[in-house]
């Protein structure tokens, strides 16, 4: 049987729309249309599924607004970021649009005849989406999976379905075939667990909390079955007294609060060389003072809500009373899952310095020099993103190496690129995402040796 969810908008905490949540049956039935059209979709010619591909990156562009206003209401992302969002997944479908004409096996030398090698899709792949960025993440998990041949089932989160199911539209209003992208609203614990279940899904791709993914492993292994984990974060930027500071001020908030901190890759440690450790917090102050958090809609704000009470709930936990807070930004009252951005100043082993909080928390803390701070910054069960700020490149290259993290920027806070890859080391993951070799895992090496012998 069905049941409802009534999704909210976290700037009014509006219901915006009841959405019905697919039951184990409904997965069932999705799952057994996915592999039907598995049949068909792996023979399309390689130039055909690019087209197909391209004409949905159209139709996305051509959409781009609407989806944009939805992830606004739905998620509370400002409008400038929802934009873009929808944007990438234009961008990332063209990309791979581009891959299943170039997706080339090898011919390798042996003896007594030829050698060569196929990518072979594997069947239908479950992708599990997040809250944070549910168009984004969705988008690169099924635009490399389709153009590698593979058919998709995709749960959205819970709390932002929208986006993934108008994007389920556009895919087929562009020509993709029935059941080649099937978009499945509905609980984690059933839809996205029947994933990890059922024996036709042959890979699955989870984002989100790392506690929910090492359980997703765990049950994919009972078959065996691949799995690509892109799970949470705690990453720093380290900042040195050679770097330009007056620039690694104005840009930390952007690395540390965009998308109210909800973001995986959010610089949530600050970590700044001892001797210009209160400078730069002066520097801080006025930017974060002066960042406009408030109606996401509105083209100036910097900052939306939170995704939902619970989530301020979380967040205000790290917060308490007594924190050594060194300054806020400001939010508005009223409705609405507002929470300030926030500067603690606290000690190297305080809790806020080692769990994700997904918020618009930021710790900033001193260090002495390049080995304290590589210590510091991979003090850390996660291992996702991160900046090193400084004018010395030879330096900016060792703690580069240094770093146990799988995506890093240096005087900048840049992570994500489509034709760059993207993951984590340690427990913020496992495998890569985007990049030129994301079709790789979607498919399988086939060898296949052809005797020359008369
Ligand atoms: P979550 O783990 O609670 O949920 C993620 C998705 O998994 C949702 O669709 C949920 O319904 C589903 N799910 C929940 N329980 C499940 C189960 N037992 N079996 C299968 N699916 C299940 O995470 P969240 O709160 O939605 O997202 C926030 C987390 O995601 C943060 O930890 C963040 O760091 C992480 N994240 C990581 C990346 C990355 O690329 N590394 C990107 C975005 C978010």
């Amino acid at each position: 049987m069905s049941s409802t969810y009534d999704v909210l908008n976290p700037a009014t905490e509006e219901v915006i729309e009841t959405i019905a949540l697919a039951s184990l049956e409904e997965t069932d039935a999705a799952i057994a249309k996915a592999e039907r059209a598995f049949a068909t979709w792996r023979q399309v010619a390689p130039a055909d599924r690019a087209m197909l591909l391209r004409r949905f990156a159209a139709a996305v562009d051509a959409d781009r607004e609407n989806l944009a206003l939805l992830e606004v209401y739905n998620a509370g992302h400002t409008i400038g970021n929802a934009r873009w969002e929808a944007g990438n997944v234009r961008d990332v479908l063209e990309y791979y649009a581009a891959a299943p004409e170039r997706h080339l096996g090898q011919q390798i030398p042996v003896a007594g005849g030829i050698n060569v090698t196929f990518h072979e899709p594997l069947g239908v792949v479950g992708i599990i989406v997040p809250w944070n960025f549910p168009m984004p993440i969705a988008a690169w998990g099924f635009a490399p999976a389709l153009a590698a041949g593979n058919t998709v089932v995709l749960k959205p989160a819970e709390l932002t379905p929208l986006t993934a199911i108008r994007l389920g539209q556009l895919a087929k209003e562009a020509g993709l075939p029935e059941g080649v992208l099937n978009i499945i609203p509905g609980k984690g614990s059933v839809v996205g667990e029947r994933f990890v279940t059922h024996p036709s899904v042959r890979k699955v791709v989870f984002t989100g909390s790392t506690g929910v993914g090492k359980r997703i492993m765990a049950g994919c292994a009972e078959q065996l079955k691949p799995v690509t984990l892109e799970l949470g974060g705690k990453s720093a930027n380290i900042i040195f007294a050679d770097s330009d500071l007056e620039a690694a001020a104005a840009a930390a908030p952007g690395g540390a609060f965009d998308n109210a901190g909800q973001d995986c890759c959010s610089r949530s440690r600050i970590l700044v060389q001892d001797s210009v450790y209160e400078k730069f917090l002066e520097l801080l102050e006025p930017v974060v003072k002066a960042l406009q958090v408030g109606d996401p809609g509105d083209e100036d704000s910097f900052m939306g809500p939170l995704i939902s009470a619970g989530q301020r709930n979380t967040v205000s936990g790290y917060v308490p009373d007594g924190s050594p807070i060194a300054f806020q930004g400001s939010a508005p009252d009223g409705k609405g899952f507002w929470f300030p951005p926030t500067v603690l100043t606290p000690s190297r082993e305080d809790r806020v310095m080692h769990e994700e909080i997904f918020g618009p928390v930021v710790a900033v803390v001193p260090f002495s020099d390049e080995p304290d701070a590589l210590r510091l910054a991979n003090d850390s069960i996660y291992g996702l993103s991160g900046s090193i700020w400084t004018r010395d490149v030879g330096r900016a290259l060792r703690m580069a190496r240094g770093l146990e993290s799988g995506n890093l920027s240096v005087n900048s806070h840049s992570s994500v690129r489509y034709s760059t890859p993207f993951g984590g080391f340690k427990q913020s993951g496992l495998g890569r995402e985007l990049g030129p070799d994301a079709l790789d895992a979607f498919t399988e090496t086939k060898n296949v040796f052809i005797s020359t012998n008369p």
